[in-house]
């Protein structure tokens, strides 16, 4: 048996255990004898976590809920593999997560980005139970409340278990934020809420989906939500942005005729 590493009392996170990088995060979190999962990563290091958490003398079977924090090939794609070894878990996942997994929507889990020759396989799962803001996931005499954090991705979830948050792809360590890409249901407005919101909480510890956990500082934070407000109206992002306005002011140059030296 291996001595259980637990990164906050009733928290493991399987990258954290095995001291190497093995995919996105992978966070156990338990409760007496039930424990669950946030997240799997990709189908081939599923075996391997699984047997880690056996390893540490969690019961298969015990495994209550396997969680979508949302819809990425890099969080789930090994949902299918994972649900064949804990047949105890329920599939749990936003409404809007659910239907881009069932309906095998490749564009938005990014398993297909055809101009970058990236196309990867996602086994079919059904997602057992809908969740989504205000929900709480109860295991055994703990519980994690559920937060509706989109903006990365549509049905993008945070948990709230005490003073920590799992906050899925919302902000790394870094500043970095997670991907902003229209075809992949990104919404900037709503991003800067859920930024607002995970800054202005009492929660201490951001739990990411990938990278190490970091303290909820305020700073931190307000840069990103700052950029991210910038992006709001630079042609950077494209359809993600809500206004360009560069073309107001050539609008009006273009009624002065304004030349390019400023005269008219
Ligand atoms: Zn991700």
């Amino acid at each position: 048996m291996l001595e259980r590493r637990e990164l906050f009392p009733n928290v493991i996170e399987l990258n954290f255990q095995a001291r190497r990088r093995l995919g996105c995060c992978v966070y156990l979190i338990f409760s007496g004898a039930e424990w669950m999962l946030l997240d799997i990563g990709y189908e081939d290091t599923v075996d391997e976590l699984i047997e880690l958490i056996r390893q540490l003398d969690f019961p298969l079977v015990n495994c209550r809920y396997l969680v979508a924090t949302h819809a990425d090939a890099d969080h789930v794609q090994g949902f299918h593999r994972a649900k064949a070894l804990l047949p105890g878990a329920q599939l749990v996942a936003h409404p809007e997560a659910k239907i881009i997994l069932e309906s095998g929507d490749r564009i938005a889990s990014f398993a297909e980005i055809p101009a970058q020759q990236i196309s990867i396989s996602m086994p079919e799962f059904r997602i057992d139970q809908e969740i989504q803001e205000g929900d709480k996931l109860k295991l055994g005499d703990v519980e994690l409340e559920v937060w509706d954090t989109p903006g990365h991705a549509t049905g993008q979830l945070s948990f709230r278990f005490g003073s920590l948050l799992f906050s899925g792809d919302n902000i790394f360590r870094d500043g970095c934020v997670g991907s902003i890409d229209a075809h992949h249901g990104s919404d900037i407005p709503a991003f800067i809420e859920s930024l607002k919101r995970i800054q202005s909480s009492p929660v201490q510890w951001l739990l990411p989906s990938h990278g190490p956990a970091f303290r909820n500082e305020r700073r931190l934070l307000q840069s990103a939500i700052d950029r991210l407000d910038r992006y709001q109206h630079m042609a950077d992002f494209g359809t993600c942005a809500v206004d360009w306005p560069l073309l107001d002011e050539w609008e009006e140059e273009l009624a002065k005729g304004t030349r390019p030296d400023g005269s008219a």
